[in-house]
């Protein structure tokens, strides 16, 4: 028997003393809502009248046709409520919270998108949230903390270190030790110490669930291959579950590729050779560290895949080689990103193109027999901003120039 919390040597629970209790019971709570089938129909439920689950499996017609190769089938996680697949793992750790009696949550952001979910999901269940965010990010994603605040969740800009997430983080588990009582820590993705990573895959296996059946259904098979990019890795694994007992269906998780691996600036954690093994936040994993063990800056044109370390599951699962993990650069994201909308129809956010990216380089390698499924994490309306900066569109430009001015006078 393994270890609980460990994937092969990756994972633990590397917490200061003080958070023992807290994580016993909440192991205790959380395996208690897993044997619970009454708790999982509960989930079901609020998923298919909150968020809109299932969500569609939608075929790509047009750019399979262009591309020549394997069939190419979106999975449809942009449209949840709050428009990712963040809704799956906030609102399974809201019923969680309620069973545990807690009235109060608290969660670390870096882009937003996840103090965005978290605080919808404290007013759907009459919680009260707090969100540390660095002060560097707050000013940076000003519409995520706008939306955060008018949700009834108080953002407080972290301003130690380099007032990024990583010491958002690190403000949050200060938060949760002075109040272990009344407070649960939502953790964001499949990270952490145990049990995290366990419990947000659990909530996120409904992705992978979904998919198998409608891929059967729609292509009358298993697909070749599955994409889906890579950031802490919650959306890659909860699609990849589906697939791990049949060897046949290939798995891509995709990484940011930033600059390019060979820049240095890049979010590339198994896809290159510039991490190595460590323990920071809580676990055991893959990180971008320097010899000292110091977090190196990460870069990626997605602010949700801009991220030091990764999944111990899915470090596990590369490991073993089920897993294969690639990067998908700025240039090729904004390639597939261009493609998608203008031949679908669709706007994936910038995290997800990624894993367009990839499945894009490769369909033609594949028969048009063949079908492939690529997880389309979020909607890419949140990324206005920078993607109207990179096409530098003139008309935006000229748009922002005049608010300012309006403000101004
Ligand atoms: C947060 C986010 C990601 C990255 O998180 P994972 O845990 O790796 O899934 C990817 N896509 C979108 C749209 C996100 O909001």
């Amino acid at each position: 028997m393994a270890t609980p919390g460990y994937y092969g040597k990756w994972g633990g629970a590397f917490i200061p003393e003080v958070l023992f209790e807290t994580f016993k019971e909440l192991n205790i709570a959380f395996a208690a809502a897993k044997a619970d089938p009454s708790f999982w129909q509960e989930y079901l439920d609020l998923m298919s009248t909150y968020s809109c689950r299932p969500t569609p499996l939608t075929y790509a017609e047009n750019i399979s046709k262009h591309l020549g190769g394997a069939q190419i089938y979106i999975k449809r996680e942009d449209l949840n409520h709050t428009g990712a697949h963040k809704a799956n793992n906030v609102m399974g750790q809201g019923l969680l919270v309620k069973r545990m009696g807690k009235k109060r949550v608290i969660a670390e952001t870096g882009a937003g998108q996840h103090g965005v979910a978290t605080a919808t999901m404290a007013a759907k269940f009459g919680f009260d949230c707090t969100i540390y965010m660095g002060e560097e990010d707050v000013m940076r994603q000003r519409p995520n903390v706008f939306w955060m605040e008018k949700l009834g969740a108080t953002v407080i800009p972290v301003t130690s270190g380099t007032k990024t997430l990583k010491d958002a983080i690190n403000e949050a588990f200060r938060d949760w030790v002075t109040d272990m009582e009344d407070t649960h820590y939502v953790m964001g993705t499949v990270c952490g110490p145990h049990p995290f990573p366990e419990m947000v895959a659990w909530f996120q296996s409904i992705v992978g669930t979904e998919a198998v059946e409608q891929i059967s259904k729609f292509a009358g098979k298993l697909p070749k291959r599955v994409y889906a990019c890579v950031g802490g890795g919650s959306n890659a694994i909860g699609i990849f579950q589906g697939f791990l007992d049949t060897p046949e269906v290939e798995l891509v998780g995709v990484e940011a590729g930033g600059l390019g691996l060979d820049s240095g600036q890049h979010a590339a954690r198994l896809s290159s050779k510039d991490s190595s093994p460590g323990v920071a936040q809580g676990y055991h994993t893959m990180f971008l560290q320097n010899d000292d063990g110091q977090m190196n800056d990460t870069y990626s044109v997605s602010a949700g895949l801009d991220y030091v370390g990764v999944s111990p599951i899915l470090t596990d699962l590369w490991e073993q080689g089920k897993v294969r993990f690639e990067a998908a650069t700025d240039s090729e994201v904004m390639a597939a990103l261009d493609m998608t909308m203008k031949m679908e129809g669709i706007i994936p956010a910038l995290e997800s193109s990624h894993a367009f990216a990839q499945a894009y380089k490769e369909a033609g390698e594949l028969s048009p027999d063949d079908a492939i499924i690529i997880n389309m994490s979020g909607r890419g309306d949140k990324d206005i901003f920078t993607v109207a900066h990179a096409y530098d569109d003139p008309s935006w430009k000229e748009f922002i120039i005049k608010k300012g001015a309006e403000y101004a006078a």
